[in-house]
């Protein structure tokens, strides 16, 4: 009777064990980051850096980090296997790969993009994507690439809780927009330029403005971030804590 007992504790422990070591082995969400080699080299350099940051940040918090700089893989087949579409130093190419994402978007998939990804002007000519990014359209940045005095705006929200209300970020160039997407009701900015390193730039100015750098759109499962230029920004403790709350919250959001 006693080794019957024993039998049966033993083999519910093993079953415990079994589903525990499979449920964590279970990728909790899948990501797809697209990049481009043929850009300017310091977007080239970034993209180096967070393909490198985003493989180790998917082992340790159990997701999976796929990447292809074929930016057809923006099609309804592909995406269908992902939650979250990361543009690490690009845009899409042509009107297919624009609508696929639209689609991905407006089926509640997740974005995330860095720098260049939300760079958009008059020759654009893709009103929904402006849309998307809260009407911001691109204004100015700063020449040479300058660390710059951010300030958080909300130290409360999943993205940025880990953040002091102010810190001093990486080298980057910043961009200015207009308008600014703070206007946009349907905007919340997470963080902001501070004013207090205006004038910003040497060869090419930023003079003043109320300039957010980090921001989602509610109506959206995104998160734009302005950082993403040369081979720096992964170099700061706190502000890779954002990065790695930002994919989090994207990649569980809903969940
Ligand atoms: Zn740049």
């Amino acid at each position: 009777m006693k080794v019957k007992l024993l039998k049966i504790a033993f083999y519910q422990l093993l079953l415990i064990l079994c589903t525990t070591t499979a449920f964590s082995q279970t990728p909790r969400f899948k990501v797809l980051g697209l990049y481009t080699t043929t850009v300017e080299p310091d977007h080239v350099s970034f993209s180096k850096d967070a393909i490198q940051f985003f493989t180790q940040l998917a082992a340790k918090d159990n997701f999976i980090f796929d990447t292809t700089t074929r930016w057809e893989d923006l099609n309804d087949e592909k995406l269908k296997d992902y939650q979250v579409v990361m543009w690490i130093n690009e845009f899409p190419h042509n009107q297919q790969q624009r609508s696929a994402f639209e689609k991905f978007m407006a089926n509640g998939g997740g974005w995330l993009g860095f720098h260049v990804s939300g760079y958009n002007d008059k020759y654009t000519n893709w009103p929904w994507f402006v849309d998307f990014m809260g009407g911001a359209v691109f204004y100015n940045n700063n020449w040479p690439p300058l660390p710059a005095k951010l300030i958080v705006d909300d130290n409360k929200h999943p993205v940025t809780k880990r953040l002091p209300k102010k810190y001093t970020s990486t080298i980057n160039e910043w961009y200015g927009w207009k308008p600014s997407p703070r206007l946009n009701k349907n905007i919340k900015v997470l963080v902001t330029l501070d004013p207090a390193n205006y004038p910003l730039g040497k060869k090419n100015i930023i003079p003043d403005g109320d300039i957010p750098v980090v921001w989602t759109n509610t109506q959206y499962k995104m998160l734009y971030m302005n950082m993403g230029h040369g081979d720096q920004i992964f170099t700061l403790g706190i502000q890779n804590k954002m990065f790695e709350d930002a994919i989090l919250w994207l990649g569980l959001k809903g969940k």
